[in-house]
């Protein structure tokens, strides 16, 4: 029997970071998001309160802490910033988890006290040009040459991929064919600055502009037999197992953006006066932020949910219909609340200077990345014994 019941250290975790979050990263935010500027010292500041570490292994500077105390950072970080909330997200589940899970105690020893420590950000480079929820249509190729691996190809939109203190990306690419005929793929480690690893221009984004995203280039590009990450033909499990993980936390980030806007507009419609009186005294208002209230309690609900079946140790069937749910709900909430915040803002909503336009923008991606609402559907119709497609 799981319970998703927040335990009292966790909400006092949660009081931290969120003391955390309002000293140190609201009173930026917005010349940030304005000048697509990624704050490395804050990554920096995360890492030293231990936000990246939460649930690493002590031995490489981790916290060995549960998986519901990472949803709430993440949670409390994005609810003041989405930008400073994915890079969290993706620094532990994309950058870390993969290593930390597959990696050799040589690679670990490597990469992860680094990544713990919030000094360096890695990547996970599995969607490209052509593969996306498609993941298995992968193209880039790697080829073993005199005990090297020789990358080509290219991968789209890596978040912390071209970050000054990026310091590998762990990217999935075609090794061979497997008996069967189908393409085997396999996950390669490949050092930031590697010849022929290409970092391309940052992405101009709709929102999380204060979150680093790139595409990326392999050349001939050659990096040791040893940086296979994990069996060699086993890259397609490792990034769905990767992506389980990651879904639950874009949850958590969604739960932290609805939660502002509920916060947002509880206070505006209190102080902004119509007709004589406060907004927040007409029903066709109250009620959309009274909607905002349920959105925050059943997104929570769910994230945390997935969350504790993690933590106790869940089948991996209960596991992944959890985090489907939790994914799904939470990101389409997100983007429904930034709507009705902004809503109540009226004019002043469309404005960049009020944090709710910047929610708006920020909540789109979150129906897109770590699997599109459509596969999280075609997970849970899958998981009912539909032969969906
Ligand atoms: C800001 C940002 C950061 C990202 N960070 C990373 C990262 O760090 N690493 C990484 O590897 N990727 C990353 N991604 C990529 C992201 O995971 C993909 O964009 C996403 O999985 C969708 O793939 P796609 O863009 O190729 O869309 P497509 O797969 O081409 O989908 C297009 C549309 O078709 C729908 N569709 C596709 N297949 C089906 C189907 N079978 N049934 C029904 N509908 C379907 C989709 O839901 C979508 O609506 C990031 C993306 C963004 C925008």
């Amino acid at each position: 029997m799981s319970s998703f019941e927040l335990s009292r250290e966790h909400e006092e975790f949660r009081r931290s970071v969120r003391e955390f979050a309002e000293a140190e990263i609201a009173p930026h935010v917005e010349e940030w998001d304005r000048n697509h500027h990624f704050p490395v010292d804050v990554v920096h500041q995360m890492g030293k309160l231990g936000l990246f570490g939460l649930t690493a292994p002590e031995e490489y500077g981790g916290a060995d802490g549960d998986f519901t105390s990472l949803c709430v950072a993440i949670e409390e970080i994005g609810r003041v910033d989405q930008s400073m909330g994915i890079t969290l997200e993706a620094g532990v589940g994309l950058g870390i988890n993969p290593i930390l899970t597959f990696g050799t105690e040589e690679q670990k020893q490597t990469w992860l006290p680094d990544l713990v420590a919030g000094e360096r950000l890695a990547g996970f480079g599995l969607t490209e040009p052509g593969a996306g929820s498609d993941a298995g249509a992968t193209r880039t190729r790697a080829e073993l040459v005199g005990g090297e691996w020789v990358v080509n190809g290219s991968k789209q939109f890596i978040t912390n991929s071209g970050s000054d203190i990026t310091s590998c990306v762990t990217v999935t690419a075609r090794t061979g064919r497997t008996a069967d005929g189908k393409p085997e793929i396999s996950t390669i480690i490949v050092p930031n600055g590697t010849p022929g690893f290409t970092v391309e221009p940052a992405y101009n984004k709709l929102g999380w502009h204060a979150s680093d995203t790139h595409p990326l280039t392999f050349v001939d590009c050659r990096v040791p037999e040893g940086n296979l990450l994990g069996e060699r033909g086993r890259g397609f499990a490792q990034f769905l197992a990767t992506l389980d993980d990651g879904r639950v936390a874009i949850a958590a980030l969604a739960v932290g953006c609805i939660q502002a806007c509920l916060d947002l507009s509880v206070q505006y419609s209190l102080e902004r006066t119509t007709f004589g009186g406060p907004i927040g005294r007409k029903q066709g208002l109250a009620f959309q932020i009274a909607d905002l209230r349920v959105m925050a309690e059943t997104s929570r609900l769910l994230t945390y949910k997935a969350a504790a079946i993690k933590d106790a140790g869940g089948s991996v069937k209960e596991f992944k219909e959890a985090a489907a749910i939790a994914k799904l709900h939470a990101t389409e909430a997100a983007v429904t609340a930034t709507r009705i915040a902004t809503q109540v803002f009226g004019g002043y909503g469309f404005m960049e200077e009020y944090p709710v336009a910047r929610f708006y923008r920020d909540a789109k991606v979150l129906e897109i990345g770590e699997g599109t609402s459509e596969v999280q559907r075609m997970l849970i119709a899958r998981g009912l014994g539909l032969p969906v497609e």
